[in-house]
Parts: C-alpha cells; sequence; structure tokens
C-alpha cells in the first residue's frame, strides 16, 4: 500500500498535489510519503509483536536523514555498511547502539568508529574480518560484538544482481564452514559472540526461500546459541514488494482494485517465520529496506520532447539513468503514470532520458496516454535504490528530495548545483 493516490485527475502524495511540488522545487524530483513510510514500519513491526524483536532498517536503501528519522522517531535500528552510513545515522538523530554493521569490506578505520558508538553488532562475513575486528578491539580494550553472517545456499529465486544468498556469491559464510569459525571465534578474547545473521537476497515476492533458509539453519543455531550464549539470530531482510500491478489499467492503488500479482505480506511473513523461530528463544532482529522504503517514495519527471521514429513513439524525459538506475542495471519495472491525469487510447512508448546510453531508459513499449512537452510523469515505487544510486554521470546534479507529511511538504535534499558537482576538482599547476 502506499499514499499516493489521483484525486480528481490530480495526482497526490497524501494531501499534497504534485503539480505543486513540481511549481515549487523543479523535476525531476523525488517525492516520499511519511505515513507510507510509518504505515510500512508498523505493520512488519507489529506482525513479530510476538517475539524480542528489533527491526534495523537497511538504510543503504535510502539514507535521506527524514527518511531515517521518521523511522528513528518509531523506534527503528538500522543495518549500516559504511562509517559514512553509521555517520548519518548519528546526524539523524538515530541510535548507534541498535545499528548492525553489513558488508564484506570493512575498514580498520571504521571498525574503530563502530566499536567507539558502541553498536549492537559485526555481521561478519570472513575470519580474515574477524581476526581485524579481535586486533581492532584489543587495541581499544574493548569486547567486539559480532554474529556470523552464514551463508544458507538457498537460491533466493530473485534477479542475478540482487542474490546474496547461494555459494555464486561473495557474501557470507558457506554454512558447513560456521561451527568451525565460531569454535575459533570463541577463543578470540576480544571476540563476543552475540548471535548469528543471514540474509539471502532482495525483492524476494515469496515466503519459501526464507522458510528453506531459517528450516535449514534453525537446528545450528540452537546448537551454537547454547554453546555460546547467544542473544540474537537476524534473519536479514528482502521483502519484496509491488512494482507491476495485475493489470496496465493505470489504476495505482492496485490493492483495492486487483489482486497483486504476487505479494510477500508482513501477515503470511510472520505467519509462517514466527513458529519456527519462537523455539530459538531468542531476539529476532529484520534488516529490510525496500519493504520500508519502496513504495513510499516516486520520481516525477517532465516530458522534454516527444519524438517518432520509425514505428517507435519516444518520450523523452528529464529524468536520466542518473537519477534512477534501477531499469538500466536491474532491468527493472516502474509503473509510468501521469501527474494530471489523461483519458484518450494509449500508446506504446519508449520513455527515455537524455543520457547518451542507450541504457538509459525508463520503459520499453508502455502503454501510456497521449503526453507532450511540459507534461509530468510520476515513476512509482522509486524510493529504495532510487535516490541513493543517484550519479554525476553527463554532469547532472543530484535531484531534489520533498517529504511529504499530511498537508505538510518539506525540501529534505536540495537540487544539487553544478558547481558542487565539479568543486572537488582541480587543475594540476602545470596547466596554470
Ligand atoms: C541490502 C541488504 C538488506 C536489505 O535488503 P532489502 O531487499 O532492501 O530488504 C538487508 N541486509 C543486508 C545484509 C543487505 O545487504
Amino acid at each position: 500500500m502506499h499514499d499516493f493516490h489521483y484525486s480528481g485527475s490530480e495526482l497526490f502524495c497524501e494531501a499534497v498535489a504534485i503539480r505543486s511540488l513540481v511549481e515549487k522545487y523543479g523535476t525531476p524530483l523525488y517525492v516520499y510519503s511519511q505515513s507510507t513510510l510509518t504505515d510500512h514500519f508498523q505493520k512488519l513491526d507489529r506482525s513479530l509483536s510476538t517475539l524480542d524483536h528489533m527491526v534495523c532498517y537497511a538504510m543503504k536503501a535510502n539514507s535521506n536523514q527524514a527518511v531515517m528519522r521518521t523511522l528513528a522517531d518509531l523506534g527503528a535500528g538500522f543495518d549500516v555498511v559504511s562509517e559514512g552510513e553509521l555517520r548519518r545515522v548519528i546526524a539523524a538523530g538515530g541510535d548507534p547502539r541498535k545499528c548492525v554493521f553489513a558488508g564484506v569490506g570493512k575498514t580498520e578505520a571504521e571498525i574503530e568508529f563502530a566499536l567507539k558508538h558502541g553498536i549492537y553488532s559485526f555481521n561478519v562475513e570472513s575470519e580474515p574480518e574477524l581476526a581485524r575486528i579481535n586486533a581492532v578491539a584489543a587495541r581499544m580494550k574493548k569486547r567486539a560484538p559480532v554474529a556470523v553472517r552464514v551463508n544458507p545456499n538457498v537460491d533466493a529465486g530473485t534477479h542475478a544482481k540482487i542474490t546474496t544468498g547461494t555459494y555464486e556469491n561473495k557474501f557470507g559464510i558457506a554454512y558447513e564452514k560456521v561451527e568451525g569459525v565460531y569454535s575459533r571465534a570463541s577463543k578470540l578474547k576480544n571476540i563476543n559472540l552475540r548471535g548469528i545473521q543471514m540474509h539471502i537476497g532482495s525483492q524476494l515476492t515469496d515466503v519459501k526461500p526464507f522458510e528453506r533458509a531459517v528450516a535449514k539453519i534453525a537446528p545450528l543455531v540452537s546448537k551454537l546459541a547454547s554453546r555460546y550464549g547467544f542473544e540474537f539470530i537476524s534473519i536479514g531482510g528482502g521483502i519484496g514488494i509491488v512494482y507491476e500491478p495485475a493489470l496496465e489499467s493505470g489504476e495505482i492503488n492496485w490493492w483495492k482494485t486487483t489482486a497483486a500479482r504476487k505479494i510477500l505480506t508482513p501477515s503470511v511473513y510472520a505467519t509462517t517465520l514466527v513458529p519456527m523461530l519462537q523455539p530459538l528463544g531468542l531476539r529476532v532482529l529484520l534488516e529490510p529496506g525496500r519493504f520500508i522504503v519502496g513504495n513510499a517514495g516516486i520520481l516525477v519527471t517532465r516530458v522534454e520532447y516527444v519524438k517518432r521514429t520509425g514505428r517507435k513513439n519516444f518520450v523523452i524525459v528529464d529524468a536520466a539513468m542518473n537519477d534512477l538506475i534501477r531499469p538500466a542495471f536491474y532491468d527493472s519495472y516502474h509503473q509510468i503514470v501521469p501527474v494530471a491525469a489523461k483519458g484518450g487510447a494509449r500508446i506504446p512508448s519508449d520513455v527515455v532520458g537524455p543520457i547518451c546510453e542507450s541504457g538509459d531508459y525508463f520503459a520499453k513499449d508502455r502503454p501510456l496516454p497521449k503526453v507532450g512537452e511540459g507534461d509530468c510523469l510520476a515513476l512509482l515505487s522509486a524510493g529504495a535504490y532510487g535516490s541513493v544510486m543517484g550519479s554525476n554521470y553527463n554532469t547532472r546534479g543530484l535531484a531534489a528530495e520533498v517529504l511529504v507529511h499530511g498537508k505538510q511538504s518539506a525540501l529534505v535534499r536540495r537540487r544539487q548545483s553544478l558547481d558542487d558537482i565539479w568543486k572537488l576538482e582541480s587543475l594540476p599547476e602545470w596547466f596554470r
């Protein structure tokens, strides 16, 4: 569900007309709905209410501080993957003690910073990393809380670029080796074996892979938990969202009218997994990113040109792959709707950006109402892995971001100026 809807022929986010935001802030523009963020967080949080649990939002999906603050105020912890992200948690008013630190390449400086701020756990991806964390902690006269990331070798059945839980991936420690790793880790003086972790992939729309992975590791977890006195198990993130409604009808509030093609709800997720996790008697951590923020954001763009070549109708817009790379990177689908609804026949259209790459497209042969220069379009479900993957390719500034809360709206990231883009560069003195 989300809080974007039409009122009359106008697209709204909560009680704010998108058109008014475009007039005020220009395009390309990311718009986030605070009520949607809140709703998604609470649905998941409440589905686990029978367990001691903590939801650590995977902030790599969207690390705008206003988004993070919304979640921190609801009690969220954070899954961070760099010192930069941990510093952002602190800047946004989040609690480092509710943070888990993931990633295969943690540097000494990052480990030191995280230890200094008392993070909840390092999710460890290799033995050399364990040795490094132990050494840094020894130097700081601390004990570092860690969980080993188990790779359960379960195929999440999702896109190759977002599958992480098989032995083909760089992530985690092979299931068969985990027991030995814990045994060696238990001899490291400055390591506190606080728990165990897994994360099998992203955009899972079926509960089965989660079920298989939890079933596979549960006996091992149970054995290790009593041996080493674990406090928690993290079952990672990866809950998928609806990108493509069942019918290409222009319907954006799909949950009201059509059965979504495939949907993994918090209740299905919890009904399946809670009974499997409960007997472990551990605190359960979740690391959802996309589920919380994916459908809570849209990217608004303006039509620059409509161009017909051969049999194709190209709608050239002012947003590009530097603003939203998902279609180019993951072949992903984003529903595209006009900001001012239009009737009439639908024309198969390619929606493309101005960047000099054939990969710079948002949709191919998509039936769209007839649009013309100056019309605005919204790319839905752009809240996760959208703005955060923005770049300056083609010397284009990063898009502005707005948060909507009821009737209120606020700029939560200003548009990057062109000077901002090249201010880190300098010419060598021999050119002067
Ligand atoms: C990316 C990531 C997540 C979040 O994945 P989503 O699909 O956005 O929920 C959680 N945990 C880890 C370790 C990750 O790398």
